[in-house]
């Protein structure tokens, strides 16, 4: 659906106030897109671990099952963040529910056609706008596929003059990347200094803020997180700003709010933000490092007995989720947890 409104507010703002930070321009791009539509799946502009097969929720289940078990099978809330179609959570309810695990489930979701979707596979759900009102008096197991890489980012630029920050202009209706002030010196790590003109280092305040509050709380409450989501070991150099529409990639500072903007998750700062916070961190590990740690093959094959006519399908799914060309590698899976947690499941 196209909200020719969205793009003239943005410009409207930007005539009255001044260039915008990046980040304020993709927070309002994300949310105009995804309260508007339902992207996921074949039909729509991507596809997710979880659309592609059953293997992957069900293996999430059975890795929150067996640390809740490890753990001494405490009270807990079982909470998932932008869990798009409920796919994932209806498909580790199920396995958790075979392990004798069935916990209240909290989601994080902003969406209203995604709150919609979730209600159909998991009608007892409670919904939740921000992670500020997830229960504060028992331990939460908390699910994160493809969330954080929907959260906007800052980008800062390499100029002749030193690091700028990247701002959004726009001409017309035309929104265009410039150079913004000057950065005053001594922000950015020192070996970033020799960094080549042109240089993009992206920082995500809004991911390292949910990551501490979460980390925060998993240290007093107690459980544990698993975030899932392409991205690197960073701080690091590199452009990793995307739109996608249609399942081919678009310009980002075209029509904002049409396509979904993300960009790769920072794994060693979150991580290294959970370690500030006092929790433990695990990883990260490639997915199908993860995925073939947890039995996805021997999950495969019970599918396939069961239902040999789609043998070629499931296996062909299981391929793309653990292959190093495919999903395997470019995925990576972050866990953290509480101190005095059992080890996760997966991560050696
Ligand atoms: N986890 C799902 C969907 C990934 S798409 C899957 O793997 O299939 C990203 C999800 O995060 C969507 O459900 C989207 O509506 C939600 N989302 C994006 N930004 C959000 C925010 N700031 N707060 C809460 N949910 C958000």
């Amino acid at each position: 659906m196209t909200d020719t409104a969205l793009p003239e507010r943005l410009a409207r703002a930007i005539t009255l106030a001044g260039p915008m930070s990046l980040a304020q321009y993709i927070a309002a791009a994300n949310a105009h897109y995804y309260a508007v539509c339902d992207p996921l799946g074949a039909d729509g502009d991507f596809t997710t671990a979880p659309e592609i097969s059953q293997m992957f929720g069900e293996l999430i289940g059975l890795w929150s099952a067996d640390l809740w078990d490890r753990a001494g099978r405490p009270d807990v809330a079982w909470v998932e963040l932008g869990p798009g179609r409920g796919t994932l959570a209806a498909d580790a309810t199920r396995a958790m529910a075979n392990a004798g695990f069935i916990p209240p489930v909290h989601f994080v979701e902003t969406s209203p056609p995604l709150r919609a979707a979730q209600a159909k596979r998991i009608p007892d759900a409670t919904w939740h706008d921000a992670i500020a009102t997830l229960p504060d008096d028992r331990p939460l197991i908390v699910i994160a596929n493809e969330f954080f890489d929907a959260l906007p980012i800052r980008q800062l630029l390499k100029t002749a003059d030193g690091w700028r920050e990247r701002l959004v202009a726009c001409q017309d209706l035309l929104f265009l990347p410039i150079p913004g002030k000057q950065l005053p010196p001594g922000i950015l790590p020192p070996e970033l200094d020799d960094a080549e003109l042109g240089s993009i280092l992206e920082t995500s305040p809004a991911a390292v803020a949910i990551l501490r509050a979460l980390a925060h709380r998993l240290v007093v409450q107690g459980g544990a997180l698993l975030i899932v989501d392409y991205g690197y070991n960073g701080p690091a150099i590199g452009d990793t700003l995307q739109a996608v529409k249609g399942h081919s990639f678009a310009n980002p500072f075209e029509a904002p709010g049409e396509h979904d903007l993300t960009a790769h998750v920072d794994f060693g700062t979150l991580g290294a933000a959970a370690l500030t916070a006092g929790a433990q961190v695990y990883g990260p590990v490639a997915q199908g490092f993860l995925l073939s740690a947890l039995g996805v093959d021997s999950r495969a094959s019970v599918l396939a007995r069961g239902a040999p006519e789609r043998a070629d399908q499931i296996a062909a799914d299981r391929n793309r989720l653990i292959a190093p060309d495919q999903m395997g590698e470019l995925f990576q899976a972050l866990a953290v947890t509480a101190p005095g947690w059992p080890e996760p499941a997966g991560f050696i």
